[in-house]
């Protein structure tokens, strides 16, 4: 893990190893299959953060009908949130009857999961479940609450492991937080 990581001049440093990041994914996993036993779930994944977060997630459920599917929604510039939700790409699965599972890297505001799930029961899917690898409930203002956290944070920004600071260190393989003076 790199002590430190300069981007756009922002040092961010070191705040949740691969390793623990492996452990809260098992463990996530595990929950969504015991709850999921027996069904056979689509997941979706919000582009861009979750990619990383979603492929490690799928392989751990391991429930090998389950189907993944992409959507993207954009609130943020640099880093902080606009308050506005932009969809982008928007889903063109039938999710019907489906339980469906949004996989999501960071709840903040909670603007776009609660737009998006108030988007998504409109298809009458079965059910909704909604993981995320981040949450900050203190920076809710729209309290919305996940049903699969890996980690709760208090309200810093974040980068790596799929999260990003204007499109780039996604590719990190640990995650990091601003650095405070
Ligand atoms: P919300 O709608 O909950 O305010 O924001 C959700 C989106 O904002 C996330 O999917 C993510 O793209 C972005 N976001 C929120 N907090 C952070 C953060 O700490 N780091 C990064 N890189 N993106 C964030």
């Amino acid at each position: 893990m790199d002590s430190k990581v300069t981007v756009d001049g922002l040092t961010f440093v070191p705040y949740i190893t691969r390793d623990e990041i492996e452990c809260q994914v098992k463990r996530v996993a595990g929950e969504i299959r015991t709850d999921l036993k027996g069904k056979n779930p689509l997941f979706l994944c919000v582009l861009n953060g979750a990619f990383i977060f979603a492929a490690d997630l799928l392989r751990e459920v391991g429930i090998n009908d389950a189907k993944i599917s992409f959507v993207k929604y954009s609130s943020y510039e640099g880093t902080s949130s606009t308050g506005k939700v932009k969809e982008i790409i928007g889903l063109n699965e039938d999710i019907e009857g489906r339980d469906v599972v949004i996989v999501e890297d960071i709840v903040d505001t909670g603007l776009t999961a609660s737009m998006m799930v108030a988007d998504l029961k409109k298809r009458n899917p079965r059910s909704i479940r909604f993981a995320t690898l981040l949450h900050k409930p203190e920076s809710s203002k729209t309290g919305f609450k996940p049903d699969y956290v890996a980690f709760s944070i208090p309200p810093k920004f974040i980068i790596g492991y799929g999260l990003d600071l204007d499109g780039k260190v996604r590719n990190l393989k640990d995650i990091y937080v601003i650095e405070e003076d």
